[in-house]
């Protein structure tokens, strides 16, 4: 009988990768994924450092974990509890120490090697959170494409050293696979019924892998080389950095039909001064040039940017800069968050930290004005048409759903023999976060 695994996976995209690599790893060991974590062999509490409060959270989830570790005991059986990611990276074996039911702290460099450490765990708690100089994905197994979209995780770590940011801490330097280990692993997924990868990476657009003939190749070169994959019919990346934007790269823009024309390009501010604090070594006007030369490739280009507020010293000034961007980009959809301190990063004990209720007062101003912006972006689709992916049922019956190129949410009535393929839809009606659609011609499905 197949053993039960329940993965819990807190964070980014990146995060959501990770957690289905876990699972294949774990697979010939007979491990099945399972909806939850009740009457489970094995837990896996894939976490996240990005977000507040993320360790406290963790020890919560624990806690809850540890009621449902102790029934399973009670009956005979044994559930072991693994904490991965970044959180069990930062924390180590201080895990043990608040929570000493967890089995295994697995950092997320070396989740590869989770069929020994399940196999150590059975005999004493463990803990691995090494840089291995081997990169792990020399050692995971072929991916499986889980449905129409899947991700690919082509670059990992940081370099940059935002002053705000905890990755280049928990998830190191930055580190890219070879194009060759890419393309074999976007082909298995075409194989196995994808027809949009999504290339992940912390800093994804930083990307210089081993080229297939030697030298490196830019992240803009490796769309091309996907792009000639019969079958792949949609190509994204995220998440970038604006120095990373090079001619390559906006060019493949220009070029590559299959490269969707929306692109989420983090600013996080609008003010020089706080630009310069947060270290992220670019200036408003470069941010502002880039999306023009982006604009300029590719005219029916899209963004979505991240914002953060209230970042130490931002004074009302600093903030109108970032409504002033904010006005002058357009964006089609925005992530907008309050500063919040993560220990061990230089921002967390700047000073000037800004008091809560101006930072609530600033986020609500920013979310309105990104909220205006974004239904209007949907809004002006109403009655033009739009190829959608049609990747899974929607609520009601008879219905679909899907993403747009722009990844608007998209549902229509549609039969259940066009899901899973791109389908021509005329859009019929806007909501700020989502398309209602009919089907304009049906496509044969691939
Ligand atoms: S570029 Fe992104 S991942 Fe790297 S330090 Fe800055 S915010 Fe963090």
């Amino acid at each position: 009988m197949a053993k039960k695994l329940f993965i819990k996976t807190y964070g980014c995209q990146m995060n959501a990768y990770d957690s289905a690599r876990m699972a294949e790893v774990l697979a010939p060991l007979g491990y099945a994924r399972a909806p939850g974590a009740d009457g489970a062999d094995l837990v896996i509490v894939n976490t996240c450092h990005i977000r507040e409060h993320a360790a406290e959270k963790v020890f919560s989830e624990l806690g809850r974990l540890r009621r449902l570790q102790q029934r399973r005991a009670s009956e005979g059986g044994r559930m072991l509890i693994a904490v991965a990611g970044c959180v069990a990276q930062a924390e180590g074996n201080a895990i043990f120490a608040r929570a000493p039911y967890v089995d295994i702290v697995v950092g997320p460099q070396t989740y590869h090697r989770l069929p020994e450490l399940v196999a150590a765990a059975m005999r004493a708690r463990i803990v691995d959170c090494d840089f291995p100089p081997e990169p792990k994905f020399d050692h995971l197994p072929e991916p499986r494409a889980d449905g129409p979209s899947a991700f690919l995780s082509v670059q990992e770590g940081c370099d940059k050293f935002c002053s705000f940011c905890v990755v280049p801490y928990t998830r190191g330097a930055e580190y890219s696979r070879s194009a060759a280990s890419v393309l074999d692993e976007a082909r298995a997924l075409v194989d196995g019924g994808a027809l949009e990868i999504t290339l992940l990476g912390q800093n994804v657009n930083a990307w210089h892998g081993e080229a297939l003939a030697g030298g490196t190749w830019g992240l803009g070169r490796l769309i091309r080389e996907l792009a000639a994959i019969p079958g792949l019919a949609r190509i994204r990346y995220t998440t970038s950095h604006p120095l990373d934007m090079d001619e390559e790269l906006i060019a493949a823009h220009r070029d590559e039909p299959k490269l969707m024309p929306f692109l989420h390009l983090p600013v996080q501010s609008g003010s020089d001064r706080i630009l310069a604090a947060m270290n992220r070594r670019h200036r408003a006007a470069d941010y502002l040039r880039i999306v023009e030369r982006l604009r300029a490739a590719r005219r029916d280009l899209a963004l979505s940017s991240d914002f953060i507020v209230g970042f130490p010293g931002e004074n009302e000034e600093d903030f109108a800069a970032t409504l002033d961007l904010v006005r002058q980009v357009g964006f089609a959809g925005a992530y907008a968050f309050k500063y919040s301190a993560r220990p061990g990063t230089p921002a967390a004990a700047k000073e000037g930290q800004v008091p809560m209720e101006v930072k609530e007062e600033r986020l609500a101003r920013l979310q309105v004005l990104l909220g205006e912006q974004q239904a209007a972006f949907n809004r002006a689709w109403v009655g033009r048409s739009s190829d959608v992916l049609l990747e899974r049922r929607g609520r009601y019956p008879g219905q679909l759903a899907g993403r747009s190129p722009y990844m608007q949410a998209v549902h229509v009535r549609a039969p259940a023999t066009v899901l899973n393929s791109v389908q021509r839809l005329r859009i019929v009606s806007a909501q700020p976060n989502s398309l209602a659609a009919e089907i304009e011609e049906e496509r044969a499905c691939a």
